[in-house]
């Protein structure tokens, strides 16, 4: 079994319901599947044979679904990218990535324009999303194919058999130093996550999605699409996060599950124009890829009367581990227990168990981790020991055996020789009610070694410096405490909405 073979299943036994509703218009399993298979036979009949790769330059929309299980189909492998990454960005990914075959926002044309090098890219279908179609006279239009002509194509599909350990999918991770590099999931990998968090969070087929996290990334691909879909659930397309809109389909469609960001978390909380009785058809809140602040966590829970279950992953993990269950209390600040079919363990440098409470690495294991990093036999050994993933984030464990993140390894604060987690002291600030938003940093300090500085989105315009520095003073200890804090109308963050500590310390 695999995505696209339970997909088939599914597509079958849920004919008339609709797979998603984009834009307002409800398509159906039979008709999203007969799509499907028209793309299949399309990428055959361009040549692309089982183990050639395609990359999919798309926003939240159906092309993305009908490519990826096309691809999926026909035994492709597909690298999801970025649409808004930079034609630097975009040629490292897709020649690193051998990418024969790229479909693209018609809006990304002059992106595509300049690319450099690519030479191995010798088709790009193009998805219209608007009336103008002046790409159609680019300069390197020969390579181009609409979409809608892609489809009217009637070729036979020809079966395609995938093994399990077959990669489906290549992540591009944006790393902190050096290369991007290609995260391989497999068919197996792939299908494992979805089915496994379907059962954890009990994922059905009378679900109503919002889809409004990336597509291309893994978060959205397996909690907010693949999941739902092989249980023949109903996705609700949100192509652009915004709080109104995703407040407005959450009523018309009486949504059950909503995954997201804390920074969409947030950015729901502060939003004025949503009551609690119009988001009482969510059942399932979950949030995932950053920490949820646990003063955030107790705001929205207490402003909507709902409960946020936090679970954590990584692109390497497919990408999910573990979960605050459904079945019993959640609890704050701690991402759950491991899911099933999934182990993690807390780990010190040697690879030995830590004692309960006590700090350490989070290692996993399970049917869910990666085959390795493409064309990166060292860093896919130093990532994967004795069949352990090492995932770079500090963690430690209570006697229930729930995990709490501490922070990424990379980002703990040495000040003076002691360790600063900017998670601890970011939780202090969250709980200033003048405190919208906050990260802190590590600033190079010629007799600390580095110091602590706070940036802060704040809601009271008197919100002065020395007032945030004295309240944290009063929370925590000397060392912690941020020796300057700087205001900010926002907080720079990737299309994940994690923020961008790099970005933030270019500004101290
Ligand atoms: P990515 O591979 O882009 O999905 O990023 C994975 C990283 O996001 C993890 O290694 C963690 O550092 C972070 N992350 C994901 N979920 C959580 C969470 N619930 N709490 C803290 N960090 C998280």
């Amino acid at each position: 079994m695999n995505l696209s073979t339970r997909f088939t299943e599914t597509a079958r036994e849920c004919a008339d319901k609709h797979a998603y509703v984009f834009m307002d218009q409800g398509t159906t399993y039979q008709e999203l599947d007969a799509q499907i298979s028209r793309f299949a036979a399309g990428l055959q009949h361009l040549g692309l044979q089982k183990g050639d790769h395609i990359a999919l330059l798309l926003g939240n929309s159906p092309h993305y679904i009908v490519a990826l299980y096309g691809a999926f189909r026909a035994g492709i492998t597909v690298i999801p990218i970025n649409p808004i990454y930079t034609a630097d960005e975009i040629s490292y990914i897709l020649n690193d990535g051998d990418v024969r075959v790229v479909v693209a926002l018609d809006r990304v044309v002059p992106v595509i324009e300049k690319l450099e090098n690519s030479t191995y890219t010798e088709t790009y279908i193009i998805c219209e999303t608007t009336p103008d179609t002046s790409w159609a006279t680019s300069p390197v239009a020969e390579k181009f194919i609409p979409f809608m002509s892609f489809m009217q194509q009637t070729h036979p599909l020809e079966d395609i058999e995938t093994v399990g350990d077959d990669t489906a999918i290549i992540l591009y991770t944006s790393g902190t130093t050096g290369k991007p590099k290609g995260v391989m999931l497999t068919h197996d990998n792939l299908y494992a996550n979805a089915s496994d968090v379907g059962k954890y969070l009990d994922i059905r087929h009378d679900d109503r999605v919002v889809t409004t996290l990336p597509m291309f990334h893994v978060f959205c691909l397996t909690v907010a699409l693949n999941a739902p879909l092989i249980q023949g659930g109903t996705l609700l397309i949100v192509p652009q996060f915004s709080p109104a809109e995703v407040t407005r389909i959450i009523k018309k469609y009486n949504a059950t599950m909503f995954a997201g960001v804390p920074t969409m978390f947030n950015f729901l909380y502060q939003f004025l124009g949503a009551t609690k009785e119009d988001m009482q058809s969510v059942r399932l809140w979950i949030s995932g890829g950053s920490s949820l602040p646990v003063a955030l966590l107790h705001d929205f829970e207490a402003k909507y009367d709902v409960k946020i279950r936090e679970g954590y992953g990584l692109s390497e993990a497919s990408p999910v581990t573990c979960f605050n269950p459904i079945d019993r209390p959640n609890k704050a600040g701690s991402i759950g227990l491991s899911i099933v079919n999934v182990e993690n363990r807390v780990v010190d440098p040697d690879g030995h168990d830590v004692p309960v409470g006590q700090v350490g690495e989070l290692v996993v294991k399970g049917p869910n981790v990666m085959k390795g990093y493409y064309k990166m036999p060292d860093a896919t050994a130093a990532a994967l020991k004795d069949g352990w993933l090492h995932t770079g984030d500090l963690a430690r464990r209570d006697e229930e055996g729930y995990f709490y993140i501490v922070d990424r390894k990379k980002e703990v604060i040495i000040v003076g020789g002691y360790n600063v987690y900017p998670r601890e002291v970011e939780e202090v600030l969250y709980e200033h009610p003048a405190i919208a938003e906050a990260a802190a940093v590590g600033m190079p300090d010629p007799e600390q070694g580095e110091i602590v500085m706070a940036y802060v989105v704040k809601t009271e315009d008197a919100l002065a410096e020395e007032e945030v520095i004295a309240y944290c003073r009063e929370h925590l200890a000397k060392y912690k405490v941020p020796r300057r804090v700087a205001f900010l109308e926002e907080l720079p963050k990737n299309a994940t909405g994690k923020i961008l500590r790099r970005e933030l310390q270019k500004l101290s």
